[in-house]
């Protein structure tokens, strides 16, 4: 699978990201959060075949373009089922300040719990569960690619605000836990800040190195 940042957070909020099957053309959009002429123009240009929207979670800085992915390219919208509330109510998603894409409202077209798997093409997205930052927070791991897309769960050096009405500091620990105890290395692509991996987080992450061992 062809994995790609779309769009970083410094140009749309937060980093927004493509799964391209290369085999079949299906594609995946991960945390899309403004659909804007960043990713118009990449779904134009390379006349791709969208067939879902991965959330990692409700907040809006990863899902303001949710809405017109749905509605203009007719994308199926995936999300934990205790985040989908967040799609219809500005409140859950903590949408404030001004920001160019209005909040309208999303229902969900498939909701996804821990160890569930969404399938492009003959590849697995395996989601995993990993509440913390939210309740309905998820990676979604790419066992072949050694790819986890982690969302605002673990980050470079640190890992998700966990202070929100449904975050909590005790299931941010155990979905940490859940993470570094993966077998082996897997590269780790954040919803914010740059790239890591799996391995570099698990010595050097102060987060992990604190709270989680
Ligand atoms: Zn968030
Ligand atoms: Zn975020």
């Amino acid at each position: 699978m062809k994995v790609t940042l779309l769009a970083s957070e410094h140009e749309i909020f937060a980093n927004t990201y493509l799964l391209e099957d290369e085999k079949s053309g299906e594609a995946a959009i991960v945390d899309p959060a403004w659909y804007g002429d960043v990713i118009k123009g990449v779904l134009e240009e390379k006349n791709i075949n969208l067939k879902y929207v991965l959330l990692t979670h409700g907040h809006f800085d990863h899902i303001l373009g949710v809405y017109g992915l749905q509605k203009e390219v007719g994308a199926k919208v995936v999300i934990h089922e205790s985040d989908a509330g967040h799609l219809l109510d500005p409140k859950k998603s903590l949408r404030e300040g001004n920001f160019p894409e209005p909040q309208y409202p999303v229902t969900a077209d498939i909701t996804v719990k821990d160890g569930d798997v969404i399938m492009l093409g003959d590849e697995e997205i395996k989601v995993m569960s990993t509440p913390g930052h939210t309740n309905g927070s998820v990676c979604y791991i790419l066992e072949n690619d050694r790819v986890i897309l982690s969302g605002d769960t673990l980050f470079c050096m640190t890992a998700g605000r966990t202070d929100f009405p449904d975050g909590s500091d005790e299931k941010m620990i155990a979905s940490l836990k859940r993470l570094v105890a993966l077998d082996g290395d897997y590269t780790v692509l954040p919803g914010h800040n740059r790239a890591t991996t799996l391995e570099s987080e698990r010595k050097r992450n102060w987060y992990i190195r604190r709270m989680v061992k």
